[in-house]
């Protein structure tokens, strides 16, 4: 019997060359070949007639073959080389069959003899054509089959796929089932041996649907029910209710909360005085105000005697909030500490030294502080920064370093309504839809590489009246790609030739952290008049007396990222400038520098994104750090999504660790899929599933 957790090359046909191109399709398991699906098939059960073919169609024919023209070199030695071509017929007529390249592919066929071919029409030489089909002899095993056309890799065929995927299934593999029986009675769904059988080789379609349908529900439930375990639900009777000190810190602020502030405030003090533990996300606009939101929460914990932890996607981003912090805090007697990838040795001992004895009270860092050395005495409250640019695994793993801590995460990626819940599902959502008053909305220009002249010109007004400007380009280095590009040290070069008298500054990723920062400080104290960058600046940071951002090369830079950049003016209340210098854009990046004209509302411009870049760019480029679907698709499956909340509640209800017997495997099956989620985002991406503690 076969073992599916054996290494793939236990499969007969897997050798050393193989087994590394399945690796590099993340297939290294006999069992994971089962779970890559097809993203496709062919149905091959009818065959056409000749004479029913027509261009563009996909067809099976059964065809006897008439002559064989051989391929080779051309007549005479020189051009290109000939195909091999088929002329084969049935009742009806003749087609062409031609082979690129593929000589010896002559050997297969015999005049006279039947074969069927599955393949694509086209218009041909002489009539109509199939290039390249798939074929057989009559009787092989392919026909009359619906066909699976599987995801592929190079080095990797169909015919590889299908026969691997056939040979084990053959094999009669033990395939546990993760559904418990009674989740399969109550939503009528087929087993899962059933399934992985009818995904790969279906019978017909009514079988295909069954598996289609439980395997999608399938993901869909580990997802939902994943989502619903990290929702810490426990007790958390830490009794943080907002008194007098924080109405005493909020009224210190020079300026007055505005209303969304103050209503997302009320939110949160609802939560952390509940007696459990707080599970939020504060959505609002780049610009809304959310920082000091979360600093008012923090103060709370703090002067409740627990620790806060707030950690922001980068260094940079990181080190602006701890400034900002610090000085908001630093008269309130709160003690703060700063960790990312550059605090080492001595100075890192002791900052993990005093968090542990509890001597910090507030830590501020990047993805650093959910390293396993980083312990705390007693952290009752976890904010997270720009959650979109962290797996939920990692917000989890964060949260998991205090006992039920309240977790607050922040995002100015807004999200349509509808995903919000799905994406979302495990936290509840206070949206903050006001600026701070006095602000003006930012005065958006398209132009071609013709108005970068006066654009710059422009620029070094506004620079001379006290404003500071930011200018943003696609590459690093000008050797980086076509020299239709323009790059950031590049730019920097040219600007401080023009604007000879002041400092421009340069920051990007190849640059050392310390460099970065020194360029950051200056452009933060006003010491540079001009910060030339990579999106490295995209998120989070807060200059107000930045008025001016110039994006090179705008046709370069997706909907949402074009938003966010604009957000980083419009923050004081000077009227500020946002430039798209667009190079021959193609008709999409025009439409998206129509679109940054028109509007100036993140919840518009994520909607419009949602319908350019479609929801499979939307969710694929992984930008809410949910783990990556095989099968189920969050916009497409809604009504199956319905169910599966049922499920889930029902299953949690009864169950809440999911540790009775019955419901361990598919608590296997979360830990499995949410240990995935953290993969590639940011420094620290490898994530033990076992820490998830789900
Ligand atoms: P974001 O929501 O994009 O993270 P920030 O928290 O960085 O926004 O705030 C942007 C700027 O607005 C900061 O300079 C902050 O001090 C300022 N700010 C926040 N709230 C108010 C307010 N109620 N009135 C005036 N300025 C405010
Ligand atoms: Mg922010």
């Amino acid at each position: 019997m076969t073992d599916l957790g054996a290494p793939v090359d236990s499969v007969k046909g897997i050798g050393a060359a193989k087994k590394a191109a399945l690796g590099r399709m993340g297939i290294r398991s006999a069992g994971a070949l089962l779970w890559h699906f097809p993203r496709d098939y062919e149905d091959r059960r009818g065959r056409t007639r000749i004479a029913s073919l027509s261009p563009g169609m996909a067809a099976a024919i059964s065809a006897s073959v008439v002559s064989i023209e051989a391929g080779g070199p051309s007549y005479g030695g020189r051009g290109a080389r000939r195909p091999l071509k088929l002329t084969v017929c049935d009742r009806t007529g003749t087609l062409e069959i031609v082979f690129f390249k593929a000589d010896y592919l002559a050997k297969s066929f015999a005049v006279g003899k039947e074969y069927a071919f599955y393949g694509r029409v086209s218009p041909g030489s002489r009539g109509l054509q199939m290039a390249h089909p798939d074929f057989s002899a009559e009787g092989g095993r392919w026909d009359g089959a619906i066909v699976p056309v599987y995801p592929l890799a190079s080095g990797i065929s169909q015919k590889d796929l299908r026969r691997w995927t056939e040979c084990l299934l053959g094999g009669d593999p033990r395939i546990d089932e993760p559904l418990p029986e009674g989740t399969l009675a109550r939503n009528r769904l087929c087993g899962i041996g059933y399934a992985l059988r009818n995904i790969h080789f279906p019978e017909d379609r009514r079988r295909l649907m069954e598996a289609r349908y439980r395997l999608i529900f399938e993901e869909l439930l580990t997802l939902q029910a994943g989502l619903m375990m990290l929702k810490s639900d426990n007790e958390a009777a830490k009794g943080m209710s907002f008194g007098a000190e924080v109405r005493g810190f909020v009224d210190g602020l020079p300026y007055r909360l505005t209303a969304a502030q103050r209503r997302a405030l009320a939110d949160i003090d609802g939560d952390m005085g509940s007696g459990r533990a707080m599970n939020r996300l504060l959505q609002g606009d780049v610009g809304s105000g959310k920082t000091v939101v979360a600093a008012a929460a923090m103060y709370k914990a703090v002067k409740s005697g627990f620790q806060a932890a707030m950690m922001a996607p980068t260094e940079t981003l990181a080190w602006q909030h701890f400034g900002e912090l610090r000085g908001l805090f630093a008269p309130h007697g709160v003690r703060t500490g700063f960790l990312a990838g550059g605090v080492r040795g001595a100075e890192r001992r002791a900052l993990l030294e005093k968090l542990k004895s509890g001597e910090i009270d507030l830590l501020v860092g990047t993805h650093a502080v959910i390293q396993p050395e980083v312990v705390f005495g007693r952290l009752g409250i976890v904010v997270t920064d720009e959650q979109h640019r962290f797996g939920v695994a990692q917000r989890v793993r964060l949260q998991q370093k205090g006992e039920s801590p309240d977790i607050l995460v922040m995002t100015a990626t807004p999200i349509p309504r509808t995903l919000a819940f799905i994406v979302y599902g495990d936290l509840d959502i206070s949206v903050m839809d006001e600026k701070p008053p006095g602000r003006q909305a930012v005065f958006t220009k398209a132009t071609d590489a013709g108005g970068r002249d006066a654009a710059y010109e422009f620029m070094r007004r506004e620079i001379r009246t006290g404003s500071q400007a930011y200018v943003v380009a696609p590459l690093v280095d000008d050797g980086d790609g076509g020299r239709a590009l323009k790059s950031a040290t590049g730019l920097h070069a040219e600007l401080a030739r023009r604007f000879k008298g002041h400092s421009v500054a340069l920051i990007h990723g190849q640059m050392r952290q310390s460099e970065k920062d020194a360029a950051m400080r200056d452009f933060y104290a006003g010491k540079a008049a001009v910060l030339v960058s990579t999106v490295l600046i995209e998120v989070g940071i807060n200059v107000p007396n930045a008025t001016i951002m110039l994006i090179e090369n705008a046709e370069r830079f997706g909907l949402a990222q074009l938003h966010q950049l604009r957000g980083r003016v419009g923050r004081g209340e000077r009227q500020s400038y946002c430039i798209l210098v667009t190079e021959r854009g193609s008709a999409e990046a025009e439409e998206r520098a129509r679109i940054m004209v028109s509007t100036d509302d993140g919840f518009a411009i994520a909607e419009k994104d949602l319908e350019l870049r479609g929801p499979g760019e939307f969710f694929g480029a992984r930008q809410h750090g949910m783990p990556r679907l095989r099968i189920a698709n969050l916009l497409k499956h809604v009504k199956v999504l319905a169910a599966v909340k049922d499920e889930a509640h029902l299953l949690l209800a009864g169950d809440p660790g999911l540790s009775l017997p019955e419901n361990r495997a598919l608590r296997e099956r979360i830990a499995a899929l949410f240990s995935k989620a953290g993969e590639g985002l940011g420094e620290d991406a490898e994530i033990d599933a076992g820490k998830i503690g789900i």
